[in-house]
């Protein structure tokens, strides 16, 4: 048997075993054409059956919302934080932001660069451990947008429900939730997500969107930033990132074979209770920073009574086995990214080890 990590990076991160295997196994030669589908040209069949069976099932798997769209961008989402704003933050506009952490800000302040931005709501003076009550958020006349980061990796918070933004656009970065759980579409204008957390390899950048944002964008922006450009031509403007594209539909597939969002839903819920129990149950040996009401499921950050146990937890764990338990160096502590495809079985592992940890520190 290979030998596998109990990984818990934030990104690239863990994918499903069954996916690696079957890209194993059809590597080489892809579907009988005797090379892989790294080495065929993007505008012929069998790539772009991949491509068009990928945008088909991520529509799918979300219930065939109508009038939406699936492009394949790439550039990540930190290239998204700007071609949002390019696209859609037009003159006498303001782009109007939710602040809940280190990624909203970061999308924030991009789209500072190209025009008036607006914070319709905050949760910086609560360090951002909580995503703001919806009921204080407040979005301006003018606002061409608002956008939110749905789940902020970095400090493990995740939005529990969405605003009402009536008219206005809701745009939202999904770039570590995804797919995670259930949820309406319909709510949305424009999602957009990395790939590498929750979907894939890096590479690819996945967008859903409604068709009519993305029918016309701005003739003075690069071709290549204009969302009109890759909807037109059904993401196959330029080259595609294939292998990533090809990943991604496998992984789709691996979803819907766990019982599509609901069936993932249940066990993300039931992996990250078994964490969260063992934080809440540790007498405050452990400790969640963020509030009750904005857990994460994916990305959940703790501390422990000292710099120095942390350390020495890391040290630990990583003798076991475990992978990526490091907090991001901008916060510090502790964070276990438990995402579609970490396993119950490596879940409850790391659980197990936080009560060893604690019978011999606490
Ligand atoms: C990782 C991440 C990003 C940045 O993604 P890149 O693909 O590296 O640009 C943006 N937003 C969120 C919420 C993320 O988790």
């Amino acid at each position: 048997m290979t030998k596998r990590a109990y990984n818990f990076n934030a990104g690239p991160a863990a994918l499903p075993l069954e996916v690696l295997e079957r890209a194993q196994a059809e590597f080489v030669d892809f579907r009988g054409t005797g090379m892989s589908i790294m080495e065929m040209s993007h505008r012929g069949k069998v790539y772009e059956e991949v491509h068009n069976e990928a945008q088909s099932r991520l529509l799918s798997l979300l219930g065939n919302p109508s009038g939406y769209k699936v492009l394949f961008l790439q550039g990540g989402a930190s290239t998204q934080f700007a071609m949002v704003p390019m696209n859609f933050l037009t003159a006498g506009k303001t782009g109007s932001y939710v602040l809940t952490g280190s990624w909203a800000s970061k999308a924030e302040k991009e789209a500072r660069l190209i025009g008036e931005t607006h914070i319709a709501a905050s949760s910086e003076n609560n360090k951002f451990m909580s995503i703001p009550d919806l009921r204080s958020i407040e979005i301006p006349d003018n606002a061409a947008y608002l956008h939110v980061t749905s789940n902020e990796t970095i400090e493990g918070s995740q939005y529990q429900q969405y605003p009402d933004t009536g008219s206005v656009p809701l745009i939202a970065d999904m770039s570590s939730d995804i797919l995670c759980r259930e949820f309406d579409v319909n709510q949305f204008d424009f999602i957009y997500a990395g790939a590498q957390k929750n979907l894939g390899p890096s590479g690819v950048t996945v967008v859903i969107a409604r068709e009519e944002l993305l029918a016309e964008s701005p003739k003075h922006i690069p071709t290549m930033l204009r969302f009109s450009t890759h909807a037109a031509n059904n993401s196959l403007y330029n080259t595609p990132p294939s292998f990533s594209v090809y990943m991604v539909n496998e992984v789709l597939k691996w979803i819907e074979e766990q019982g599509s969002l609901a069936g993932v839903e249940k066990i993300n819920r039931e992996k990250a209770g078994l964490i969260y129990d063992t934080i809440d149950s540790s007498e405050g040996f452990y400790r969640g920073p963020v509030e009750a009401g904005s857990r994460s499921i994916m990305n959940i950050t703790f501390r422990l009574p000292s710099e120095e146990l942390e350390k020495q937890f890391i040290k630990e764990s990583e003798q076991e086995g475990f992978v990526g338990l490091k907090g991001h160096r901008s916060v510090g502590g502790l964070r276990a990214s438990i995402y579609n495809a970490v396993p119950y079985e490596n879940v409850k592992a790391l659980a197990d080890f936080m009560n060893h940890f604690q019978k011999n520190h606490g």
